[in-house]
């Protein structure tokens, strides 16, 4: 088959089958070689490895995934997808697609069926409008995944890889550094991609930590607390914890708690760092002498 990284094989295939572009699903398929070598690079797949990817399109990404990999399991919404996918993947005996929504497939159950637990590499030019779903839910379940390499949207990349005194520092950077240590590998112009999408893109690796890098009694309370401190960007950090609905500590106890974690009273929550996050969330918990500190039940 026909390398689809060549715009023209593209072309081609997509007249073939009289696909038609659905912008609900974010199809901005990949039409440059080097970018593509760039992203199996980046991703470190070997014939040790096992690949999820997350919307394959007509197949471009997961034809070189399949030259690294073991094996390549390929996740795609768009039924019309399909049998395009059959034909320029069928000389891969170790691709298997899956058409389904990969926000409700059962990854777990992938991972067991199709490489015995071991952790896989996750590989994906997302689909820009979902991409902070898929990156957490990935995290947040208990898959057991090496790393994540994915062309996002460049300010979400930036977003990923930020510490604090930047503006793009968010709930989003310290999400992710919990989980994985992040790498920008390329900058991706809009020229790569058919049809172009109106902003740029990155690739970016996140490989997994083996251990969390903060040790936090509660990571549901602490990630409560940067929710609460990045939604009220401009008010001080005691303000935000407390007129923060999902949090229920007294004015007192959150002041208290400051000058103990060493910080000014008059502190903001965007200048934090995540050992701080963690310190101020061990803090609540251990004068609570609970582990599900401050917030209401259901949410711990
Ligand atoms: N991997 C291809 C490439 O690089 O040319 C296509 C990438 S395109 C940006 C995103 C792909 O994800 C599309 O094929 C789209 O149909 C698919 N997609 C969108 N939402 C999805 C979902 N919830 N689950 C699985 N695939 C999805």
């Amino acid at each position: 088959m026909a390398n689809l990284g060549i715009p023209q094989n593209t072309i081609e295939i997509l007249q073939k089958h009289k696909f038609m572009f659905q912008k609900k699903f974010g199809q901005n398929f990949l039409i440059d070689t080097h970018v593509l070598e760039k992203i199996i690079q980046a991703a470190e797949v070997t014939k040790e490895d096992m690949v999820l990817e997350i919307g394959p399109g007509i197949g471009t990404m997961t034809q070189y995934l399949a030259e690294a990999a073991k094996k390549v399991v390929a996740v795609e919404i768009d039924r019309n997808l399909i049998p395009i996918l059959e034909e320029t993947l069928q000389e891969y005996d170790n691709v298997k697609i899956i058409q389904g929504d990969i926000l409700k497939v059962d990854i777990q159950k992938l991972v067991e069926e199709e490489n015995d637990g071991k952790p896989i590499k996750v590989v994906a030019n997302l689909p820009y409008y979902i991409t902070t779903p898929i990156i957490m839910g990935l995290f947040e379940s208990q898959v057991p995944i090496e790393s994540v390499t994915v062309m996002v949207q460049k300010e979400v990349a930036d977003r990923m890889q930020v510490g604090p005194g930047s503006k793009d520092y968010g709930a989003l950077s310290l999400a992710v550094q919990y989980y994985a240590e992040p790498y920008i590998a390329a900058y991706v112009p809009p020229n790569c991609f058919m049809p172009r999408p109106n902003v740029g893109s990155a690739v970016i690796r996140l490989s997994r930590h083996k251990t969390p890098p903060v040790e936090v009694k509660d990571a549901a309370l602490m990630f409560q607390l940067i929710r609460a401190s990045f939604n009220q960007r401009r008010k001080t950090l005691q303000n935000g914890l407390h007129n923060d609905a999902a949090l229920s500590f007294g004015k007192e106890q959150i002041a208290e708690v400051i000058e103990e974690a060493g910080l000014s009273p008059s502190v903001r929550g965007e200048t934090l760092t995540l050992e701080q996050f963690a310190q101020l969330a061990n803090l609540f918990c251990e004068r609570q002498g609970s582990e599900n500190a401050g917030l209401p039940k259901g949410e711990a």
